[in-house]
């Protein structure tokens, strides 16, 4: 049975046709999988699983949990938009929270899997964001707001967010070859899967005289789609 990959989803109540796609892979595709890894930007943004009482919110992490009954692994790491989700959302989705950099044998293979901002190391804005958004003061700080008031903080967020990234050369939001290999030597991995860049593809390359291979998810703006390993070589299906 395939394990299954999928990542920024950017589920939001605005984005009716990314979350009618979602149903349709959850309730097809996804029964076939021995486990289906969210590899971060599941959802638009989380500001808390204390937001759990949000119906949208309770919708998604139900369909996730009615999927884990079935017999489905469902792992879930933090992508930049739902960094906050905790063991209270993972326990409502019936899925295990992964640290990035998590590495898995999946498909006999030792797999490098990240959400992938952290190889986006030219980005010099975005990593000290990075360093200050992941720091339990800061967390501690937001997690305390009422909730009315995070939503709007967030709201703003992404509005300059928005700005800032049309401003930015293409090449500086794509990940770092430098930052890639390095993760690979690291690791002492030949394979890594991850997200983030919106770049869906594959890519071969050579560390230390090893043959090894990137693969990137799709995001679901567009059509969507996931990455499969079933055995042998992975495969990137678009819807
Ligand atoms: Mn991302």
């Amino acid at each position: 049975m395939p394990a299954l990959f999928i990542s920024d989803l950017h589920l939001t109540e605005e984005r009716p046709a990314a979350n009618e796609r979602f149903i349709g892979f959850l309730e097809d595709k996804a029964r076939s999988a021995e486990a289906l890894y969210i590899l971060g930007d599941f959802f638009e943004y989380w500001i808390g699983d204390d937001d759990l009482a949000d119906p949208f919110n309770a919708v998604i992490a139900g369909l996730l949990k009615d999927l884990a009954g079935r017999g489905v692994r469902i792992s879930f790491m933090h992508g930049n938009r739902d960094f906050l989700i905790g063991e209270r959302f993972c326990a409502a989705a019936g899925a295990r929270l992964l640290d990035d950099p998590t590495v898995h044998e999946i498909g006999g293979v030792r797999t490098l899997l990240v959400h992938g901002d952290t190889l986006c190391t030219d980005d010099l804005e975005y990593q000290a964001w990075r360093r200050k958004a992941r720091s339990p003061e800061f967390q501690a700080d937001f997690l305390a707001k009422p909730l009315a008031e995070r939503r709007l903080a967030v709201g703003q967020m992404r509005e300059k967010s928005k700005q800032v990234t049309q401003s930015k050369a293409p090449e500086i939001m794509d990940v770092n070859d430098g930052a890639v290999r390095e993760a690979l030597r690291r690791h002492g991995v030949r394979r890594l899967i991850h997200g983030h860049t919106h770049r869906p593809g594959h890519h071969a390359l050579e560390v230390d005289g090893a043959r090894c291979e990137r693969w990137v998810l799709p995001d679901w703006y567009g059509r969507g789609g996931y990455i499969e390993v079933s055995g042998a070589a992975p495969r990137l299906v678009r819807f």
